[in-house]
């Protein structure tokens, strides 16, 4: 580990930032100011740690963005993709199918909470989530029903960048001015108010007869800054959706593959839901993949004539792309070989009791919200613009530990394989951070 503020002194990061802005555009992120937030440019990774091209290396805190679950450079993850490499990169999937995109689909149907799951898939969340939604819709055309045209969402919910996503999500992230671009949508409470599962049932209840359906991120909704509820409140949301004969979409793009404890927040949560999307983690977060999951019950409404309007118009070019599906077969096989799981409760728990002692009579922190590895720390600025979260993440990568802020929420999202010793570092030097930024 070396000083990562050497890298102030070196000129290759600086001519790196300099080539990068003059032709790369980076999502979420103002460019004026790109180069002055000191970005990491990334030439390498090794385990849990990202290496810049000065050669400094940092602890991925945020498993890159919440997609990496095993590590960088996992060496079975690397050897699959290059086995496959030597059979085909790519075929489509219109019409056609591939080898080891079906090998893929058998080992991960017994493993989604889906009954007799058919996977669609897509190459990011967001896609995952826009098939989702014209799933839904054309499942009660199809059976003749055109009034089940509306959707219920949540206050907070996060589903991806798309416009049928940003429809469905709550707004914010400077995203307001899309208004006029976004349909309609029935918005209950999110997991910030207790009683967000009873308004939804109600909601649910008043509003069956022209629900498509109701979308959740089981446990976690995690870009409005980790909010978090308990698995009996979805339980009942979804007994609602039974109950009324309203489809359940689970978008489980960010608490999917281990983050919360489970393989899916769904099997907390005792739901099944009629559609799950899935995407960050299920390549272990090497290749864009992702997919619609959906039961039996939804995709055989789609059966009919061929050629005929019952049929899914929808797919994407890299849909099933074969070295994704390589990678994610061989990464669904090292959960469990690698106990993933079980590395993932016992990290939460030491990571919980860690938090706690460093919350305790702490001014500068709010709350800290968890669910397995999926933390965010709310920090509590005395005034506005302070910009403690930004900073505060500023101040862990100059001591080698990579955060990145969702406003004065420092979200931690350690890698699913990472030890005692690297909670033990990610806490310190959290707390050395807070020390150095909030101060009064
Ligand atoms: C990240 C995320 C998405 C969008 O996935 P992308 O791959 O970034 O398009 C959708 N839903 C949830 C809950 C997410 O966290």
């Amino acid at each position: 580990m070396t000083d990562a503020n050497n890298a102030s002194l070196s000129s290759a990061h600086d001519r790196w930032v300099d080539r990068d802005a003059a032709v790369v555009w980076h999502g979420f992120t103002q460019m004026s100011t790109y180069a002055e937030n000191r970005p990491i440019i990334v030439e390498s990774g090794e385990g849990r740690e990202l290496i810049d091209v000065d050669g400094t290396h940092y602890l991925d805190a945020i498993s890159s963005l919440w997609v990496t679950t095993l590590g960088h450079r996992v060496p079975e993850l690397d050897a699959a993709a290059r086995e496959q490499l030597d059979r085909v990169a790519h075929s489509t999937m219109l019409g056609n199918g591939n080898r080891i995109t079906i090998e893929l689909a058998e080992a991960l149907a017994p493993r989604v909470p889906v009954s007799e799951p058919h996977f669609l898939f897509a190459s990011d969340g967001a896609a995952a989530v826009e098939q989702s939604i014209k799933i839904a819709f054309q499942y009660w055309t199809n059976q003749g029903i055109t009034n089940r045209t509306r959707y219920l969402a949540l206050g907070g919910a996060y589903h991806g960048d798309t416009i049928g996503a940003i429809s469905i999500g709550a707004g914010g992230f400077g995203t307001d001015m899309f208004d006029p671009l976004r349909f309609d949508v029935l918005r209950a409470p999110g997991y910030d108010d207790p009683g967000w599962a009873d308004t939804a049932v109600a909601m649910i209840r008043a509003h069956a007869h022209e629900l498509a359906a109701v979308m959740i991120e089981p446990l976690v909704q995690g870009a409005v800054g980790m909010w978090i509820t308990d698995p009996e409140s979805v339980e009942r949301v979804a007994d609602a959706c039974r109950e009324h004969d309203v489809l359940l979409i689970a978008d489980e793009v960010a608490t999917g593959f281990g983050r919360t404890g489970t393989l899916f927040a769904s099997e907390q949560c005792r739901i099944r839901p009629d559609i799950m999307c899935i995407g960050k983690g299920i390549t272990g977060g090497y290749l864009a993949m992702a997919a619609t999951i959906a039961s039996r019950r939804v995709y055989d409404a789609f059966l009919g004539p061929d050629l005929s309007e019952m049929t899914l118009y929808h797919g994407h070019s890299f849909s099933g792309n074969a070295l994704a599906a390589a990678v994610a077969l061989r990464h669904l096989q090292l959960f469990d070989e690698l106990e993933v799981l079980i590395n993932v409760r016992e990290r939460a728990a030491q990571l919980r009791s860690r938090l706690e002692q460093l919350s305790n009579g702490n001014h500068a922190i709010k709350e800290i919200r968890q669910r397995g590895l999926m933390v965010g720390v709310e920090l509590t600025p005395p005034q506005d613009n302070l910009r403690w979260g930004r900073r505060v993440c500023a101040a862990a990568v100059n001591r080698g530990v990579l955060l990145r802020p969702l406003g004065d929420v420092v979200v931690l999202m350690p890698i699913l394989t990472t030890t005692a010793e690297e909670i033990d570092r990610i806490v310190d030097v959290l707390q050395a951070s807070i020390n150095e930024v909030c101060a009064r």
